[in-house]
């Protein structure tokens, strides 16, 4: 029996749209699913902020498979907060190489350095303290102090934002503020609601809103989500209205925009010739291959300005045949690199400005690189020409 009117739920001005009873019931049945069908997540045996925070951190527009082996490493290599507070940013580049969007891994940086000062080394227990933190806004700070503190705190990352949006059949578009203003509001009420001795039934703030997330990235997927295996499959109004597909409601698409780059291979005995991204550019601090833009992308900041030019005024560079071509992504960019081959005369390392690097392939793991110079360095025609280079 469904535990409510559909009507009921449909009107987004009619508060929370469940009864207590309700409510309880549907939290209650989610926790228990919960209970039995939990990934076994490698952060979920610990309990300390700080590990939650990292995975927290690192899960951010990146896929769960992806992030165990960075978030083991990075634990593994800086324990406590003291030590990321303490990290050089180079090695902290080179953790995070690969998962993207750098700011995160300095702004977790900074806000170790912040907690260090400010809170004495422990992640902060109160909203307003954890919020004023570099990096965390309120879903981290709500995942954070539901599942280190086990605090009544919401947390709508984009997997609650869909289940509540089928849950409740919501028709604000994906991505509006509406819709996040609703759900959060839903969240807050359902989260608080679970607190009052009344409805204390066991489902722990730190399990609600971990069960929520789970429910989303495991059941109600974005495509083809597993209804029948849904425990909440008896009370969803897109379910009952035959229209789980159409929530949520489409949001405006941003354009995709086409870049076209050419990119440099500059070897010699066995190394090969890196430069850094300047502090002004997108993946500041990065390592790469120097790459320019021949077509920029349409009125938007450059991803790769700047023209080839050789580091040091008594280098000439040479710019020899193409060797490989690659297709790699950036949010909306979508990116055809021509890799050629090409040759830097008469640049001693002692010629190089610090910010190129000659480095060997083999240590390119270890490195912080750009995700095109990492993906560029696995292409088959690359490592065929750099061992047939080092056997020269
Ligand atoms: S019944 Fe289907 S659409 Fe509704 S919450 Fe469950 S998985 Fe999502």
């Amino acid at each position: 029996m469904p535990l409510h009117q559909p009507q009921s739920l449909a009107d987004p001005s009619a508060g929370f749209p469940l009864s207590r009873e309700s409510a309880r019931q549907l939290r209650s049945r989610l926790c228990a699913w919960f209970d039995d069908h939990r990934r076994p997540l490698p952060w979920r045996s610990r309990s300390d902020a700080y590990a939650i925070w990292i995975s927290e951190a690192m899960l951010q527009q990146t896929r769960v498979e992806t992030v165990i082996p960075y978030w083991e490493r990075f634990l593994d290599r800086l324990p406590t907060i003291d030590d990321l507070a303490e990290a050089p940013e180079e090695e902290l580049l080179a953790l995070w190489s690969g998962l993207g969007y750098y700011r995160r891994a300095r702004n977790l940086r900074l806000a170790a350095i912040a907690i260090r000062n400010r809170f004495d080394g422990r992640f902060p227990d109160l909203l307003e303290d954890a919020l004023s933190l570099p990096g965390i806004g309120p879903y981290t700070a709500g995942a954070v102090l539901s599942i280190a503190y086990d605090l009544p705190v919401a947390a709508v990352d984009g997997n609650v934002m869909r289940v509540f949006s089928r849950l409740f059949g919501l028709e604000m578009p994906w991505g509006s503020s509406a819709l996040g203003r609703k759900v959060w509001k839903l969240a807050e009420s359902w989260i608080s609601m679970g607190q009052s001795a009344k409805d204390r039934d066991g489902a722990s703030p730190r399990a609600w809103n971990q069960a929520l997330m789970e429910l989303g990235a495991t059941i109600c997927t974005a495509k083809k989500p597993s209804c029948d295996r849904c425990p909440w499959s008896g009370s969803c109004l897109a379910l009952g209205r035959d229209r789980v597909e159409s929530y949520p409601v489409p949001g405006a698409k941003r354009e995709s925009v086409k870049v076209e780059l050419e990119t440099l291979l500059i070897v010699k005995d066995g190394r090969i010739l890196l430069k850094q991204r300047s502090s002004t550019d997108r993946m500041a601090g990065l390592l790469e291959c120097p790459t320019r833009e021949l077509v920029p992308s349409g009125g938007e900041p450059r991803l790769f300005p700047g023209e080839f030019a050789p580091p040091s005024p008594t280098g000439e560079l040479r710019v020899h045949e193409e060797l490989a071509e690659i297709r790699h992504s950036i949010t909306h960019h979508r990116i055809r690199a021509t890799i050629r081959v090409a040759e830097l005369t008469c640049a001693t390392p002692s010629e190089l400005p610090s910010s190129w690097r000659w480095i060997r392939p083999m240590d390119s793991g270890s490195l912080g690189l750009t995700g095109m110079t990492t993906k560029l360095l696995k292409r088959k025609a690359v490592t065929d020409f750099l061992s047939e280079a080092s056997n020269r």
